[in-house]
């Protein structure tokens, strides 16, 4: 009973919300409460200020005024702060504790005033005291224990006091008094439980707002962030682009946007498992934010591919030597769990506004820029340039023609011979296409290859050129190689390759003594597809020569998983293997890894004699290039064996 009374006057100093609640509703009740204290006395003493004495109704009553006007005026000042939580409590406290002193201190004075003047006067004594704490026990509705000490403090010298006066009417005061505060006591109890309630409510209510926000704001910021990196992801880049772009516009200032590729990524990812894969994107993406700040935003595209945006006046010098800097990083080697990896990262460059004026065009272009960065500068940077604009003119237009061309008619093919250095002997020859057209004349296989690629023709012109290919192959002498391009696409297209079985088998032509050149990127691209489809090829005994070998990165494990009878090292390690040490040791590492896997290493791109002298020195002796023989017409190599007996390689 007791614990309960104490808590009923307690300040429930564990519910702050609640405390600071109760300290707001009450500070808006204080001037009425003072209001109505105040006039009731000021009232009361007017009452007696000719029949009680000075002392009770002037100087008593003026001290009582200044300890109100006092409690006022703090009121005042602080009516607007909110306080800390301490202090609320504090002043809650306080709010209590004056409720009874004040309380006290009026009813003694009140009481003290009843047995001046006359029938009437007593009557307002009683008056002024039933009516004063009714009035305050309202304003003090929302600090219950105010208010149930003010009740009790007054009520119970009130009644007792007017109870045993032996007046029936103020005996009837007294109980009707009593009566009234008793109902007043419940309302009390019930509004201050309601009120309990309703901040109760209001808390849980904004618990739960501040919860949806930070979930809202939590998945906003999932939405835009890769979860793999914790970069930026893609739609975060496009939005960014779009942001900065519309700035740049606006202000006139030039950007740059850039897309970054990893080289060798996919091997390490396939050889070592996607734990590994990911660790790698993980550390490259730590890379890249190295370089990001207020102008420069990194983003991860997707797979092994990453957005950069660069704002600022950067001419394409500074452009590249960035994206230099950028790749240099990404370049060096990757220790994840015990394991080196090695990656690179090419980069394309497009500028606003001089590569285009809206984020599609200039992501395309910068993509244009990537893709010459992988051909001709892997591991680094090109700058998108109105060299490339007139490239993608002529290509839109390679497009064009392509299509309504007469391929059966326009294609040729061209052969190179590959040699034996130690027996002089041509073992074979690499069949090169061409296509010469009416209107854009001699179009590079570079071009017309990829435009074929994308126009989605490159099965059928595949066909084309084998059967072309086969037709000169099987007038040569039995024994002669017949080394034959695949392109990226008809690796994966198991229909094309059906149908060059088919071909093959027409022409009679020896399965044994056909490779066909794949390159390393194309087999990596889609490793399990391209195996599986090459497979198809050796097991009817024809062989696998893996071209451009070099160029790609990490593509050792590679070479291990597929059954390959050539390697072809790429033309840009001997263009200058007589200055170029670190190119001789690639070739000797090539060659040493083609002997010990059982493979035939050949070299391409030999001009000089010098270089023919250095490679042999280093272990290669079947050779392919310029030196020994450009690629010729189908008639010439006839010829051409006419003079020498071949054998097989
Ligand atoms: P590739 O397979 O690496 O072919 C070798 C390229 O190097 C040929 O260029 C050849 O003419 C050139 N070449 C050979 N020896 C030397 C040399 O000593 N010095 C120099 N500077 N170049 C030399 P080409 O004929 O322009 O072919 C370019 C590329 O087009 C080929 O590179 C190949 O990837 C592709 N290609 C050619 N014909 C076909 C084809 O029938 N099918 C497919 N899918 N691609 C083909
Ligand atoms: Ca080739
Ligand atoms: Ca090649």
């Amino acid at each position: 009973m007791l614990q309960k009374m104490r808590a009923f006057l307690a300040v429930d100093a564990k519910n702050p919300e609640l405390i600071q609640a109760q300290l707001a509703a009450f500070s808006k009740q204080v001037p009425l409460l003072y209001f109505t204290l105040l006039t009731n006395t000021i009232a009361l003493s007017l009452t007696h200020y000719n029949s009680a004495p000075l002392l009770l109704s002037f100087y008593l009553p003026c001290i009582l005024y200044v300890g109100c006007l006092v409690r006022i005026w703090f009121w005042w000042r602080t009516r607007r702060r909110v306080v800390p939580h301490e202090k609320a409590v504090r002043q809650l406290q306080g709010t209590i504790y004056l409720a009874g002193v004040l309380g006290f201190c009026f009813t003694a004075w009140a009481l003290a005033l009843f047995p001046y003047g006359g029938a009437y006067a007593k009557g307002h004594v009683a008056f002024y005291m039933a009516n004063t704490v009714i009035g305050c026990i309202f304003c003090l509705m929302h600090v219950r224990a105010a208010a149930l000490v003010l009740t009790a403090v007054v009520l119970v010298p009130f009644t007792l006091f007017f109870a045993t006066t032996g007046n029936a009417v103020f005996v009837a005061i007294a109980l009707n008094m009593m009566l009234v505060v008793g109902a007043m006591v419940y309302i009390l109890f019930s509004q201050y439980r309601d009120f309990n309630d309703l901040i109760g409510s209001q808390k849980a209510l904004i618990a739960k707002q501040k919860e949806t926000q930070s979930l809202s704001d939590e998945n906003r910021r999932l939405a835009n962030l890769d979860s793999l990196t914790d970069l930026p992801n893609r739609r975060s880049f496009q939005f960014e682009l779009d942001t900065r772009l519309a700035a740049a516009t606006r202000q006139k200032r030039p950007l740059a946007v850039g897309i970054i590729d990893l080289d060798g990524f996919k091997p390490v990812n396939d050889a070592f498992g996607h734990a590994v894969g990911d660790r790698l994107l993980m550390a490259a993406a730590r890379r890249l934010g190295q370089f990001t700040s207020e102008h420069i935003f990194a983003a991860r595209l997707g797979g092994d591919e990453f957005g950069l945006i660069v704002e600022g006046d950067l001419d394409e010098k500074a452009l590249a030597q960035l994206g230099d800097a950028v790749c240099t990083e990404l370049q060096r080697p990757y220790h994840l769990n015990g394991i080196t990896a090695k990656v690179s990262g090419s980069l394309g460059f497009a500028q606003f506004p001089t590569a285009g004026d809206n984020a599609a065009h200039l992501f395309e272009q910068a993509d244009f820029a990537l893709y010459h960065a992988k051909q001709h500068a892997r591991g680094g940077t090109v700058v998108f340039s109105q060299e490339h604009e007139r490239e993608i003119m002529h290509q839109s237009r390679v497009d064009q023609e392509l299509k309504s061309a007469d391929l059966a008619r326009e294609l040729h093919i061209l052969f190179q011979p590959f040699i034996d250095t130690d027996t002089q002997q041509v073992l074979g020859f690499e069949a090169l296409a061409r296509w010469d057209n009416a209107m854009l004349g001699r179009v590079s296989p570079d071009v017309f290859i990829r435009s074929a690629e994308r126009s989605g023709m490159m099965g059928r012109m595949t066909a084309i050129l084998f059967t072309k290919a086969l037709q000169t192959a099987v007038q040569w002498p039995r024994g002669t190689r017949l080394s034959f391009n695949l392109s990226a696409r008809d690796i994966v297209a198991r229909p094309t390759l059906e149908t060059l079985l088919a071909v093959l088998e027409e022409s009679g032509f020896d399965p044994h003594f056909l490779d066909v050149e794949v390159t390393e990127t194309s087999v990596m691209t889609n490793f399990e597809v391209a195996r599986c489809n090459l497979n198809l090829l050796i097991e009817r005994g024809i062989g696998i020569a893996l071209d451009d070998f070099g160029t790609g990165h990490s593509s050792l494990g590679y070479v291990h998983r597929l059954p390959l009878r050539k390697i072809k090292i790429d033309r840009s390690f001997i263009t200058d293997i007589g200055t170029d040490g670190l190119s001789q040791n690639i070739v000797k590492t090539i060659v040493d890894l083609c002997r010990n896997i059982g493979c035939v290493c050949v070299v391409e791109g030999m001009e000089t004699l010098e270089q023919v002298t250095i490679l042999r020195r280093l272990g290669c002796s079947i050779m392919q290039g310029f030196y020994f023989g450009r690629p010729m017409h189908a008639a010439q190599t006839l010829d051409l064996l006419d003079t020498k007996t071949a054998i097989a390689g």
